[in-house]
């Protein structure tokens, strides 16, 4: 048996697109237990090219959408293309985005807010989605980092995970937190206390 797997989109104006994606073969005489079904690597193989065709029309469709001026709504320039690289659990990939120019009619607060528009910005902050980053504090909190960045590894076509960088995400969510609880109670108590100080550690097996 041989497996074709083939991606469509269907966009809002009615229109599709269509690409394979990969393909895989199981042939029937020579089926052993290892090879009973889709495997790991078949998904992780399929998984990294369905993230990049999904990210990329999406960007197209932000893209296009973001050049419509919301007070005039006519069409913006294009100031000029920049690479970004979002990390994704599925894949870390390198696209080209357009930065958009500020329309003419809102030409006052233009000035005070400053150069072009980066659209992708608000759907990246920190270079990521936020479905990755919440997987890594999850692992990171449960595990060591370096087996964390293992297990995401094993199961995922995600970029390498570095320990290192793994661990400033995560120190970087703990602070996020840690300073969304503060303004609650700070809200509450009316700063009777001082910022707690967030801590985590990073655990190891020791051989031996
Ligand atoms: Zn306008």
């Amino acid at each position: 048996m041989d497996v074709r797997i083939i991606f469509e989109a269907t966009f809002e104006n009615g229109t599709t697109r269509k690409r394979p994606l990969g393909r895989f073969s199981r042939p029937f005489r020579s089926t052993q237990p290892e090879g009973f079904g889709m495997l790991l690597e078949d998904a992780k193989s399929m998984l990294w090219p369905l993230q990049q065709e999904i990210l990329l029309d999406q960007i197209q469709q932000i893209s296009v959408a973001s050049r419509v001026c919301p007070e005039c709504s006519r069409a913006r320039a294009i100031h000029d293309y920049r690479t970004r690289v979002p990390d994704t659990l599925f894949g870390r990939f390198q696209v080209k985005a357009p930065r958009i120019r500020r329309c003419a009619c809102n030409a006052k607060s233009d000035a005070a807010l400053g150069g072009p528009l980066s659209p992708l910005t608000r759907f990246f902050p920190d270079r990521s989605t936020s479905e990755l980053r919440r997987l890594q504090a999850e692992l990171g909190a449960r595990h060591s980092l370096r087996e964390a960045a293992r297990i995401m590894e094993i199961f995922l076509p995600c970029a390498k995970q570095v320990n290192t960088s793994l661990r400033n995400r995560f120190g970087k969510i703990a602070r996020e937190i840690n300073d969304s609880e503060y303004a609650e109670s700070a809200v509450s108590s009316a700063g009777k206390s001082a910022a707690p100080l967030p801590v985590f550690l990073d655990g190891a097996h020791i051989r031996s």
